[in-house]
């Protein structure tokens, strides 16, 4: 396995490989690695003769006062991770490699980024996909893996991937839980013993808004009204949205007549942890 920091240099093996016919696999991280990142990994690995996992905390995502300085990073434990998961390259540049003084371009998708995280993070999609553009031109794969955790996120990839015509194949995969069902997410760190017992409140919402749903409930408001029941309980949560959308639009939607996307993103303590569901009938 190999690390490879500079932007010349990914961009010369992903030629070269390119040249040689081979497969590129891509999966883009912020490092701090977990199984939901494995699982990525796995699923690349299976659809490549290359995997390349990019470690890469991105500036541009974090808003003022977000915890862009604070995020938890560990190059050394990540490179053993993506080594027994089988990857060939880390991608990990530095914040001023991937924006050199005097950058000055961004890319943006307009609608689907409107509502949920987009509502309350302004400039968060912006930076994602401009580093997510900048790293398909870096590593030139043909096929790029996320996690639906970040559904949004994963809509918002779909959309650039089109408009762009980046011919890159784009896959979604099932968000990784905790054996009691919270989500892995590299923030769950942030988490005091107290609080990671009631961030299971996210899950628990799922949980109860989906038995409501099978048993014929069609109408967002009570289903948003139960998982928010739920979730209040809980005194270190604050509900930042609970919503019930379009899976590939993104609008609210008032009632549910065949799939729909019920996202939360609730903040435990200072720690802003979000998770979704679709539901179908
Ligand atoms: P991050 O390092 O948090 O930016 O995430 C990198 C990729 O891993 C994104 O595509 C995420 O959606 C995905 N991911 C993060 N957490 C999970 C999880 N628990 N299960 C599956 N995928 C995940």
């Amino acid at each position: 396995m190999n690390t490879i920091k500079s932007v010349s240099d990914m961009q010369q093996w992903a030629c070269a490989t390119r040249e040689a016919g081979k497969r590129i696999a891509f999966v883009p991280t912020m490092g701090f690695l977990h199984e939901g990142h494995v699982a990525l990994m796995r699923e690349g690995k299976g659809r490549g003769d290359y995997l390349v996992v990019s470690i890469f905390v991105n500036p541009t995502q974090f808003g003022v006062g977000e915890d862009y300085e604070d995020y938890p990073r560990d190059l050394e434990e990540d490179t053993e991770k993506v080594s027994s998961a089988g990857g060939n390259i880390i991608f990990a540049p530095s914040a001023k490699e991937m924006y050199p003084s005097g950058y000055q371009t961004f890319v943006a998708v307009e609608k689907v980024t409107q509502n949920l995280c987009g509502a309350s993070r302004s400039t968060h999609f912006q930076g994602v996909t401009t580093v997510v553009a900048k790293l398909f031109n870096i590593v030139k794969p043909h096929v790029a893996i996320f996690g639906e955790k970040d559904y949004q996120q994963l809509v918002t990839i779909r959309q650039m991937t089109r408009d762009l015509n980046f011919d890159i194949e784009i896959i979604g995969m099932p968000t990784i839980r905790e054996e009691d069902g919270l989500a892995m997410s590299s923030r769950n760190k942030y988490l005091s013993p107290e609080e990671r017992k009631q961030a299971l409140c996210l899950f628990n919402a799922l949980n109860q808004v989906e038995k409501l749903f099978r048993g014929g409930e069609k109408n967002s408001k009570k289903l948003i009204d139960r998982a928010a029941t739920i979730i209040r309980v809980q005194s270190a949560a604050d509900i930042d949205y609970v919503k019930v959308c379009h899976p590939e639009t993104i609008e609210d939607l008032e009632w549910i007549d065949d799939r729909a996307l019920m996202a939360l993103a609730v903040k435990i303590g200072k720690t802003r942890l979000i998770d979704n569901l679709v539901l179908k009938n």
